[in-house]
């Protein structure tokens, strides 16, 4: 986990003028950048605080296709692969590897749930199936007979994410592109309507096109601009165990227990159903959109009131170019783990992975998820000013779909069709009387 306390690696000094400026250097940022860069467009990627300092490094690194969104599924095919060609073209191990993905059942009905699946991958000849009881018990060398079935993808994989974006932008530094770390993009230039490059904390540069890509901030930053976009935060509690003799190879979730090997040896884990959201006044003015995600979720999701309430209360609206903004006082989100998280884990490892059990946990740590109404990302330009590109909303899966996302977003920018159907990542959804219709909660 990459946290405000790691080094600060990239230094770029801030060049006057680019074509591009990316705002954040999460695996979306960085993976447009990628496919920018490919295609000789000049990029400043900036961050407030740290490559991956936020979601894209503190996440289970799972890289699925399994369980995603109708829409998002062709993107996700293109995006597993681009992972493969990543790591090679990287000449460094970030832990890309195939294990494949499991959901297990305990119940006949979570078998039910996941044939439903399987109708919306069929497609896309997806490797997706179902196996029964006694295939799990093979393939988990643990307590057998505790699991009704699954549903398994095995060509899906994972990466170690606190190791695979900040390769991916050391590589993208040597090929050219300028990065700059504890660099906030105050606010966006705007000149005659349109943009005109961003304001940062070290000064102005001139871009005719900016990426949002801000993760958790993206809401508050387009804000300041009078733009709407509908996004929360989860916070989500994540441990991982001393390294380990190795019971199963892959990644796999079931009965409130999610666990995956890692490249050191140890298990990375994590509890189902206890993400929180902490009650702000975001939660009020967005609880219209949500509503439909909140009544779906409320068994996983828990609210909080938690600290720092008046902060997000009253949170800051609008700033000037002058001003420290919000994004200066805040280099790296790194919320405290929830203790009643990692008590889950245990438990939930005595239950199911007794083995597992008895190894300590070296540590532990949360993200804060940025989610949209309908659980899928926001893919698209604002209309209300030509020049600015939103890539934003992953909603707890975008660490897999980030090479995608970023060719998408590359494609977008330099004016190139679309090769999939973007219509459902809109950013109009929010505004034109859309319903918002939740991806699969799997
Ligand atoms: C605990 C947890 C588990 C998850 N598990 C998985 C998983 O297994 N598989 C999966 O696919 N996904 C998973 N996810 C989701 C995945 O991590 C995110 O969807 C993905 O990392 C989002 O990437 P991003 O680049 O949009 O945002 P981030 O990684 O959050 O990056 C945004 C960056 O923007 C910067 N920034 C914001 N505002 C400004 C500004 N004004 N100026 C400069 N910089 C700015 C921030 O500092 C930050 O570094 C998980 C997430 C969490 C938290």
């Amino acid at each position: 986990m990459i946290s405000d306390k790691s080094p600060v690696r990239f230094h770029g000094a801030l060049p006057e003028q680019v074509e591009v400026v990316i705002i954040g250097a999460g695996v979306i940022g960085v993976s447009t950048a990628w496919f920018l860069a490919r295609h000789g467009v000049s990029v400043l990627i900036c961050d407030k605080g740290r490559v991956a300092g936020e979601q894209s490094s503190r996440n289970w690194g799972w890289v699925r296709q399994q369980g995603r969104d109708g829409a998002e599924l062709p993107i996700m095919i293109d995006s597993i692969n681009h992972w493969e060609k990543i790591s090679e073209e990287l000449g460094e191990d970030v832990g890309f590897t195939r294990q494949g993905v499991m959901y297990l059942a305990r119940h006949d009905s979570e078998l039910e749930e996941f044939a439903k699946w399987l109708e919306i991958a069929r497609p896309h000849q997806l490797d997706s199936r179902i196996i029964d009881a006694a295939e799990v018990d093979r393939l988990i060398g643990e307590k057998p007979g505790q699991w009704r079935g699954a549903l398994i993808t095995p060509s899906d994989g994972r990466a170690e994410p606190f190791t695979a974006v900040p390769a991916m932008a050391r590589k993208l530094a040597e090929d050219g592109v300028t990065i700059r770390e504890n660099c906030a993009v105050r606010m966006l230039d705007i000149e005659g309507g349109k943009v005109a490059g961003v304001i940062t904390e070290h000064g102005r540069v001139k871009a005719p096109i900016v990426l949002c890509a801000g993760g958790a901030w993206s809401s508050q930053f387009v804000g300041n601009h009078d733009i709407r976009l509908p996004q929360l935060t989860v916070r989500a509690t994540v441990a991982r165990t001393e390294p380990v003799a190795e019971l199963f190879s892959g990644n796999a979730a079931g009965g409130g227990l999610a666990f995956r090997r890692r490249q050191d040896g140890g298990y990375t884990l994590a509890p189902g159903g206890t993400n929180e959201h902490f009650l702000g006044a975001d939660s009020f003015r967005f609880f219209r959109e949500f509503l439909p995600v909140l009544m779906e979720s409320r068994k996983n999701l828990k609210l909080r009131i938690g600290e720092d309430l008046w902060t997000r209360l009253f949170p800051e609206r609008h700033w000037q170019a002058n001003d420290v903004s919000p994004f200066e006082r805040t280099r790296v989100l790194n919320p405290s783990p929830s203790a009643e998280a990692i008590e889950l884990i245990n438990a939930r490892l005595a239950r199911y992975l007794p083995s597992l059990g008895s190894v300590p946990l070296a540590e532990s740590w949360a993200g804060m998820i940025d989610v949209t109404p309908d659980v899928v990302p926001v893919m698209d330009q604002v209309d209300a000013y030509p020049g600015l590109y939103l890539a934003t909303g992953f909603s707890g899966h975008g660490f897999g779909f980030g090479p995608g996302a970023g060719e998408v977003m590359a494609r977008m920018i330099m004016g190139q069709s679309a090769v999939h159907d973007l219509r459902r990542f809109r950013f109009s959804r929010f505004s034109d009387g859309s319903k918002m219709v939740p991806g699969p909660g799997l």
